[in-house]
């Protein structure tokens, strides 16, 4: 979501006719797009903007500093009192206010107060120049307050995006050539728009309150039943026929990130029916243990989990499903952390992205008493990390000797003489190649595995 919206930034000043700085020596604007997900991530910040201070001392005010994305909401004005060499913080969708401060640039004038009332949430066009792969949001924030998680207090509630402006933003990327685009959310699964107003529809009661999935299925339904909402699946089969219907260059559709408790079997349907979408869905189980998943709050059980994946395996039997886990939450123990191993085992996924909980301030989890020990925490994961590995090579040694559609992403770092390109199921595969071949697809026979990335040559 952050590249996305960095993307969109950068179109947004290119329309205004601005061009990209050799350094940061010669630029007049500086916006630093932050995310809040981990500590370690707001830790670089801070690091960049000390750096920037001795910039300032360097350069005087002939550089406009902006500091924007979910840093910015969270910490809001008091950024700025931490760090002088800041000039404007610009929260999640407030991006309206980079425009007034581009103006603002151009004419040589500051501005004394930015004005945030026209908030809008979704920018125009994430389109990167020169990429084959492209990035839609269709949603934003997150209903879930999962306990250890900071991304619903930073990007409010969800909303979603117009489906017109979806399909007209497939409509731009094609003529530029694109062949890959990822559909994104925090929260995919549980786009909603109501078609009877014309406005996004949202899974929270009046009260604010959360519903719950077995609520929010009833009223799904409900709305479903009487035409007026389009969902998740709805959606992807719209940009599907979309896709179809203009002759699209895109060849691969994917969507990210998907919360287990609301993917449904129409969706599972949808994929198995429209070629388009890739057999690659990531699916963050985060911990193996029904008991540790409600301590986090996540709504969903091992056992619901196991049953989703067994639809999915039973329906399309060549997908592939990568995760996130998280060791080490509060008052987890040794066995629960075992159930962790024996459902990846169960699943096999291609390859997870795993950590141990770190207290995240201003959630929950922070503050419980029954802390996991660092080096307990370390130690778990490690040996979920181990598993994984084993699994992963495991899985993809059974891909050698196959055939497999490749998009072509560019040279190799490591060989300049060597193309690189991706699998649908996002695996780095090397082989020798023309670089007039950079952006398409090819069929490639795989010759062997090195590390994680295949070695193979172009049919
Ligand atoms: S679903 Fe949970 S982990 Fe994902 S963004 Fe929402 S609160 Fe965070």
């Amino acid at each position: 979501m952050n590249k996305a919206e960095s993307s969109s930034f950068e179109q947004l000043l290119i329309e205004r006719s601005w061009s990209q700085a050799k350094d940061e020596y010669e630029a007049d604007l500086i916006i630093i797009n932050t995310c809040s997900v981990r500590a370690t991530a707001e830790n670089r910040i801070h690091g960049r903007l000390g750096r920037y201070t001795a910039l300032r001392k360097e350069r005087g005010n002939d550089f406009t500093l902006v500091v924007t994305g979910c840093m910015a909401e969270r910490l809001g004005d008091a950024l700025k009192k931490q760090f002088k060499v800041v000039d404007y913080v610009v929260g999640t969708s407030k991006h309206s206010s980079l425009i007034q401060i581009a103006q603002a640039v151009e004419g040589d004038k500051s501005l004394d107060l930015i004005r945030t009332d026209d908030h809008y949430h979704f920018d125009p066009l994430s389109y990167e120049k020169g990429t084959f792969k492209a990035y839609i949001p269709i949603m934003q924030g997150c209903n879930n307050f999962c306990r250890y998680c900071i991304v619903p207090h930073v990007r409010g509630r969800e909303i979603s995006r117009n489906p017109q402006e979806v399909l007209d933003e497939i409509d731009i990327l094609s003529a530029k050539g694109v062949k890959e685009i990822m559909v994104l959310g925090q929260n995919v699964n549980s786009y909603h728009w109501d078609k009877k107003h014309n406005k996004s529809w949202s899974s929270y009661d009046k009260g604010g309150v959360a519903l719950g999935s077995v609520e929010m299925d009833k009223q799904s339904n409900a709305a479903l039943n009487d035409d007026t909402i389009i969902n998740f699946p709805d959606l992807m089969r719209m940009i599907a026929i979309h896709i179809k219907e203009i002759h699209s260059s895109i060849e691969w559709v994917r969507f990210m990130s998907s919360h287990p408790k609301d993917i449904s079997h129409q969706l599972i349907d949808v994929i198995a029916e429209e070629p388009v979408i890739c057999r690659h869905v990531h699916l963050p189980v985060q911990h193996g243990s029904t008991k540790v998943l409600q301590a986090m709050n996540r709504r969903y059980t091992r056992e619901s989990y196991l049953a989703i994946v067994a639809y999915m395996k039973e329906k399309i039997p060549e997908i592939t499903l990568t995760t996130d886990i998280m060791m080490g939450f509060p008052g987890e123990t040794e066995a629960e952390a075992e159930e962790v191993l024996s459902l990846m085992k169960e699943v096999r996924f291609l390859t997870s992205y795993m950590y141990y909980f770190n207290p995240r301030e201003g959630t929950p989890a922070a503050t419980f008493d029954n802390q996991i020990p660092i080096e307990e925490k370390k130690r778990r994961l490690q040996k979920v990390i181990d598993l994984q590995l084993l699994i992963t090579r495991e899985e993809m040694s059974k891909r050698v000797g196959k055939m497999v559609k490749v998009l072509v992403d560019g040279v190799s770092k490591a060989n300049k003489s060597e193309l690189v390109g991706h699998t649908e199921q996002e695996q780095q595969v090397v082989f020798e190649g023309d670089i007039a071949k950079i952006g398409s697809f090819e069929q490639i026979y795989i010759q062997s595995l090195q590390g994680n990335t295949f070695r193979g040559r172009i049919i």
